[in-house]
């Protein structure tokens, strides 16, 4: 996927958003290799090299979507009709699962991930459980769905974090034993935590945890409703192995809090604190009904949080602790999860958003934290912490953000991140590199010719059972 060998490209950005540097005018930025070479502020556009492409509107490092099931973008829509609840919602979901096979799989996150380069992430954190065939038979290769995936960000020309998920159990009963998985949840299951393992092991990835240039491996515990305490320790020991990311659901529902106390007597922060799976290699995904003493062991443990506040919002989870979480000492992320939208400027907005709302105060994250939180922390959080900076050893992923559309005409230079971060959409992205490589070009994917076509032929025979 990153340009190879020597290859040298250089940008003139009008604006750039640099982490470390805030805004800057005329960035001169070269790239050779895939990586970021130089990137050089208040260069006049008539001093740089020729051959040099212009980049009008603000340029952003690439962003990373650190939670993602790539087949709930197929709901969308169809899951606004009527009433229903977290759960009913889910039994949907499992509809769709049930039908999908390695070959519709492929076409279907092909397309998924396409919207997202066009939306201007370059890498995203596929959270993936939908690992066996129907009533749980195997394929030849048992990994026959991640390879779909990771082949399928590849067509897309985005990075892939391919977090494999361990999936055990159906729920905790009344007794708190476990339940067994049942209908479309038998597809996905290991059996154990080994044998999760021994599937992980047999994806091939290096010692450093890479699958291919463009994916590597994560790991999760699918949440405490889904995995057996008992069974948690080969995720986290496959995690040490491969210094691969450990990401979890965690208290996305209250109903997962009671659940888990009556079960083990501990929240589920409390759980997964005790069989040693928190730490700056964790990611928590939702985090939504914390308790105090929760907050603070994910913060004093550096856990980060992946927020994905489009998707608790469509849910009707809540919202979640962000500030407090922050302060306590844990990074964000942010995720669009069941891709209710597709858009993480409105996931990095809505953390902030959702912030006012609930303390009825302004001005607790400001553009650059959320931005950062797109950006270098979602990508740290995959396992990518050379990616999502605009400077030297970089991996060269840009965004670029058009300035002049209807939602953002008349900003001004020293505001325009809060623009971009506060008003603008997925729609307003023009320009996407990745790793050197141009993959949206003015607004069209270059590698899946017509996404809005590849999107429809792939979901409309999903919905038509
Ligand atoms: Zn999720």
């Amino acid at each position: 996927m990153p340009v190879t060998g020597d290859m040298v490209r250089r940008w003139h950005a009008d604006l750039a958003w640099l982490p470390a540097d805030g805004v800057r005018s005329g960035v001169l930025i070269e790239a050779a290799g895939g990586r970021f070479v130089s990137a050089r502020p208040d260069v006049r556009a008539a001093d740089v090299p020729a051959g040099t492409e212009r980049l009008t509107g603000l340029t952003l490092p690439g962003l990373a979507n650190a939670h993602s099931h790539a087949f709930h973008r197929a709901l969308r829509g169809a899951v606004q009709v009527g009433q229903g609840t977290f759960w009913t919602w889910r039994d949907r979901m499992y509809q769709v699962a049930s039908q999908l096979e390695p070959d519709s799989y492929l076409a279907l996150a092909r397309a998924v991930y396409a919207e997202m380069a066009l939306a201007g992430i370059t890498c995203v954190g596929e959270f993936h459980y939908l690992h066996h065939a129907t009533g749980g038979a195997r394929y030849t290769d048992e990994n026959q769905m991640g390879r779909a995936l990771i082949e399928a960000a590849a067509q897309a020309g985005v990075r892939i974090t391919l977090i494999d998920t361990c999936y055990l159990s159906g729920g905790l009963g009344n007794d708190g034993s476990p339940e067994p998985l049942a209908g479309p949840q038998l597809r996905f299951g290991d059996g154990d935590g080994d044998r999760w393992a021994q599937r992980v092991h047999a994806l091939g990835a290096d010692e450093h945890g890479m699958l291919a240039a463009h994916a590597r491996l994560g790991v999760a515990i699918h949440s405490v409703r889904a995995v057996p305490p008992g069974q948690m320790h080969p995720v986290i020991a496959c995690s040490h192995a491969f210094g691969a990311p450990l990401h979890a659901h965690l208290s996305e529902q209250t109903a997962e809090n009671q659940a888990c106390l009556a079960a083990h007597g501990v929240t589920p922060t409390g759980l997964l604190d005790r069989v040693g799976a928190l730490g700056p290699r964790a990611t928590v995904v939702h985090a939504t009904h914390l308790t105090g003493g929760d907050i603070e062991t994910l913060g004093g443990s550096r856990t980060v949080v992946c927020m994905c506040p489009t998707t608790e919002a469509d849910l009707a989870d809540g919202v979640g602790p962000a500030r407090a979480l922050a302060s306590a000492g844990s990074p964000l992320s942010l995720g669009s999860d069941s891709h209710a939208v597709i858009d993480l400027l409105e996931e990095a907005r809505r953390v902030e958003l959702g912030e006012r709302l609930v303390t009825g105060q302004r001005g607790n994250f400001g553009a650059a934290a959320l931005a950062r939180a797109a950006s270098v922390d979602g990508h740290a959080c995959l396992g990518w912490p050379e990616a999502g900076e605009i400077a030297p050893g970089a991996l060269a992923d840009l965004v670029t953000v058009a300035l002049d559309t209807p939602r953002l005409a008349g900003i001004t230079r020293p505001t325009a991140l809060e623009s971009v971060i506060f008003a603008a959409t997925a729609a307003d992205v023009r320009d996407v590199v990745v790793g050197g490589r141009d993959v949206v070009r003015d607004g069209r994917h270059l590698l899946v010719d017509d996404v809005p076509a590849a999107l429809g032929h792939a979901i409309r025979p999903l919905l038509a059972s």
